[in-house]
This record gives structure tokens, C-alpha cells and sequence, in this order.
């Protein structure tokens, strides 16, 4: 039996981030020994906001050499930069002939987009969920190690796939978010999620120890006197979220009783914070400084999976375009 395929991608809008990595980038890391994976920069989807085109490319690059950093192993999976496959784009054409603008116009995403950017509301940002789903569609993936802040976007495209079933014959199978315990990380400045367009909000893969201190005594915290349940929500809240992600249960559990108690050291908790994740990023930020130092080697590993990927590719644009009665 044909192993399961599995798609996920990160835009090129700046180095990963914590969240890239435990909502994305972990799954990738246990997907990649079970199924057949495409792992890509979605740089078609990093255009749809302001941008540099004389720096594109470098960040495009600096993703990949995050990928190969965190531990995604050419010799397991194809690494894809989507914009040298064309058959997305392809694809996402014929996929938007046949789905509704009045869902699209609903997303979230599209919706908190146009607030950011209310002078670049273009036609790619609204095609962004179908471009979205003709990228998984493309290699019939069944599965997406994504954070959960895509789930909406997750179901654009398997009412995208059970449509084109219908009018089509049966085609795509209809693709599962694959989630990981960090699928939800939060910022560091006290609400809402961890993002790159969010200054103050995130660490980087990249960051030292130094930097990871800096960030982390920025992050708001209380007067440690209030005792009690630990809140809901905020800064404390998210601090307690991100402890837990990178300490064994009873150091978290040690931090929790301090709250309680209204004995709580936020510096204490934030050093501990910072030298576990710091521990954690050093091995990757090591494999980063090898792969840069050989960047014929990347060049290669991406010419390879580009050629296999291209294959996949057009095959199943040969059989959409029968399908549909375009050839
Ligand atoms: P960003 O929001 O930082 O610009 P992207 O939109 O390029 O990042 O998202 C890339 C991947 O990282 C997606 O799978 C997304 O779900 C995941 N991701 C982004 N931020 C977080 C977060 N704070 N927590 C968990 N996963 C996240």
C-alpha cells in the first residue's frame, strides 16, 4: 500500500520562530520517518503582504536552512520552494472556478489581513486559502502538521476536495491537520499567538542566550502576590503555557505551587524558561552553521527534491485537466 502523503509549508516572512517550530516544524520532524512528505516555502503566499522583492530570496533560503536545521532529513522528505513548482498556481485557478468569494470572504485570516494591511487588500490574499489547498491537494496529502490558527483554512480545502469529487470523479482525499502538543504557542507580549509580524511577540530559532533572556524579561508579568488559580489569560498565563512546553512536569509543577502560594519569582521562572529553551535551540542552531558553510549541498538537495516533486506534480495536474474536460 501506497504510504500516506503529507504537505505543510511556512511562509518566508523572517526567521522561524518558537511557534513555526512547535506547531509546524515538530510535526514535520515526526511525520517524515512514517509517511512521504513535501515540506515548502510557500513564497507565492509571502507575496500576498508588503514585501521586499531584493530580500525574497535570501528569506526563502534562510527557511530552508531552518528546516535542515531543526532536523528535516532530505534523505526522508522532499524540500519544495512552491513558486519553482507552477502547478500550484495551476491548480489553485481550477480550484477557485469552482468555490464560493462569499466563504473566502469570512476567513479569519483574510479578515485580520485586511486590518493590517488595509491599503494592500489584493485578489491574492483572499485566493490564499484556495492557493492554500491546491498546494496539499497537488501531492493528494492526507495530513498537515500545521498550528492550529490554520483548522479554518483546513477546512477550505476539504470542502474544496469533496466538491471537486462531486463534479469530478473522485480525485482528493480530504487532508487532516496533523497536531502537535505546541499547537497553540503564545506571544510573549501577552496576548494572542506568537508571530512574526508581531515585534515583541516571539524567539527566534537563532536567538542566543542572551537574546532569549532579553525577550523573555520584556514579557508582562503581575505582582506575584496574587495567589490562587493561575489565570486564563495574559501575560502570566502565557508564560505558564510556554514553561510547560519546554520543562519536565515537575518544574512546571514547582512554579504552579509558587503561584499559589503568592511566592512566585517571575526572574527565577524566566531563567529557568530561558536556559531550557536555549538548551533545545542549541543542536539546531549548530546544524544551521553546517549547512550554511555548504551551500553547494543545499543546492543540491534541492535540485533533487524539486525534480521529484515536479513529477507528482504534474501527474496529478494530467489527470485534473482530463477531468475537468480541459484536454
Ligand atoms: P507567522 O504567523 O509567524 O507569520 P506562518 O503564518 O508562516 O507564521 O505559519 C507557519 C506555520 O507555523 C503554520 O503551520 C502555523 O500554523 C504555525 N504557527 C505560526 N504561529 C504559531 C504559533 N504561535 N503557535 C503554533 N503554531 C504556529
Amino acid at each position: 500500500m501506497a504510504r500516506k502523503r503529507v504537505y505543510s509549508g511556512i511562509r518566508a516572512t523572517g526567521r522561524l520562530h518558537l511557534g513555526n517550530y512547535l506547531g509546524a516544524v515538530k510535526g514535520m520532524l515526526a511525520l517524515q520517518d512514517k509517511y512521504d512528505c513535501v515540506f515548502s516555502v510557500v513564497d507565492a503566499h509571502t507575496i500576498t503582504v508588503p514585501y521586499d522583492p531584493k530580500t525574497l530570496r535570501q528569506s526563502v533560503r534562510d527557511i530552508i536552512l531552518d528546516y535542515l536545521a531543526a532536523g528535516l532529513d532530505p534523505k526522508k522528505c522532499k524540500l519544495e520552494i512552491q513558486s519553482q513548482i507552477p502547478q500550484h498556481t495551476e491548480l489553485a485557478y481550477y480550484l477557485a472556478t469552482i468555490y464560493p468569494v462569499s466563504r473566502l470572504e469570512d476567513l479569519p485570516t483574510y479578515k485580520e489581513k485586511k486590518a493590517q494591511y488595509p491599503k494592500y487588500v489584493n485578489m491574492g490574499l483572499l485566493y490564499y486559502p484556495v492557493l492554500m489547498a491546491a498546494d496539499v491537494l497537488l501531492y493528494k496529502g492526507e495530513l498537515v502538521p500545521v498550528g492550529i490558527d490554520q483548522e479554518p483554512h483546513l477546512e477550505v480545502m476539504r470542502e474544496i476536495a469533496r466538491k471537486f469529487n462531486s463534479m469530478f470523479g473522485e480525485t482528493f482525499p480530504e487532508p487532516k491537520r496533523f497536531a502537535t502538543s505546541g499547537q497553540y504557542v503564545p506571544s510573549l507580549a501577552g496576548g494572542g499567538k506568537m508571530s512574526k509580524s508581531i515585534e515583541g511577540s516571539f524567539i527566534t530559532l537563532s536567538d542566543d542566550l542572551e537574546t532569549i533572556k532579553k525577550r523573555l524579561a520584556a514579557a508582562p508579568t503581575d505582582s506575584g502576590t496574587l495567589g490562587g488559580n493561575l489565570p486564563k489569560e495574559g501575560g502570566v498565563a502565557n508564560l505558564f503555557m510556554l514553561l510547560k512546553l519546554f520543562v519536565l512536569d515537575d518544574v512546571y509543577n514547582k512554579f504552579v505551587h509558587d503561584y499559589k502560594d503568592k511566592k512566585i519569582r517571575y526572574s527565577e521562572l524566566k531563567a529557568v524558561l530561558a536556559d531550557a529553551i536555549y538548551k533545545e535551540l542549541k543542536p539546531l542552531q549548530e546544524r544551521r552553521r553546517r549547512f550554511e558553510q555548504n551551500p553547494k549541498l543545499v543546492d543540491e538537495i534541492l535540485e533533487e527534491s524539486k525534480a521529484k516533486c515536479l513529477k507528482i506534480a504534474e501527474s496529478t495536474m494530467q489527470e485534473v485537466r482530463e477531468k475537468m474536460g480541459l484536454v
